[in-house]
């Protein structure tokens, strides 16, 4: 009898722990990134929830993005100097021999430097490849993206691991990326989890609007 009431009560608080993570979760992808760091360093335990949420639901896919991209950088030379905006658990600095900055809000390893991805502590062109991993989460896309290209030397890589459902329109997602100053080199669109996307700088960031530069939030089912 006592096993069934610990049992409804673990149920009801996984239900609670779902529920305050999709309310997170919407107000991630509904916000500027600015709002994002205000929101968790206002309250860091929320950080750990969202961050609990967040790894509930990538361990049901089949692959975690981040190991495409792992695999990415082992094929390329390890003197590559990286910057991963939204590096949650810093999964991607451990598993390469690659200098990596690590920036996110709250951190959840000694590596990560907390700032907010819009505005990174780094030199303009000082780094060869930046990822985001799911980590495209701000209404102020075209801000994030240009800080990007801000730190990026020419010819460098931007690798963009997105879910799937997000994108609305490709080629004119692909086509604003063009005004950021960004060439795609390759795309991978047959997960049908998330999206894995590579660009090459060509210049600087074009100023004005670019309206296919759009992205659906990203909101969680109740299950
Ligand atoms: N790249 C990691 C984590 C993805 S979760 C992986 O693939 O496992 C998305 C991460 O982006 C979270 O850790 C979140 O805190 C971070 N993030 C969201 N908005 C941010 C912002 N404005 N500045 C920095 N990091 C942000």
């Amino acid at each position: 009898r006592s096993g069934r009431s610990a049992a409804l009560r673990a149920r009801m608080e996984e239900r609670l722990l779902g529920a305050r993570f999709r309310y997170l979760n919407q107000q991630l992808y509904t916000g500027s990134s600015r709002d994002a760091a205000r929101l968790f360093r206002d309250d860091p335990a929320a950080f750990h929830l969202y961050h609990q949420g967040f790894e509930r639901q990538v361990r049901r896919w089949p692959e975690r993005p981040v190991q495409r991209i792992v695999r990415y950088l082992r094929r390329r030379p390890a003197s590559l100097v990286v910057a991963d905006f939204g590096c949650g658990d810093c999964t991607l600095a451990a598993s390469v021999r690659n200098q990596v900055h690590c920036f996110d809000l709250v951190p959840l390893s000694p590596r990560v430097t907390v700032c907010d991805m819009a505005k990174v502590p780094l030199a303009a062109e000082s780094v060869d490849v930046a990822v985001f991993c799911l980590a495209l989460m701000g209404t102020n896309l075209q801000e994030i993206l240009g800080e990007a290209n801000r730190v990026l030397r020419l010819g460098g890589t931007l690798m963009v691991a997105e879910v799937a459902s997000r994108f609305e329109d490709i080629p004119a997602f692909l086509k604003a990326m063009t005004q950021l100053g960004f060439r795609t080199v390759s795309k991978d669109l047959s997960s049908s989890y998330f999206y894995l996307l590579e660009f090459a700088k060509t210049g600087p960031a074009r100023p004005g609007p670019a309206p296919g530069l759009r992205l659906r939030p990203c909101l969680y089912k109740r299950r």
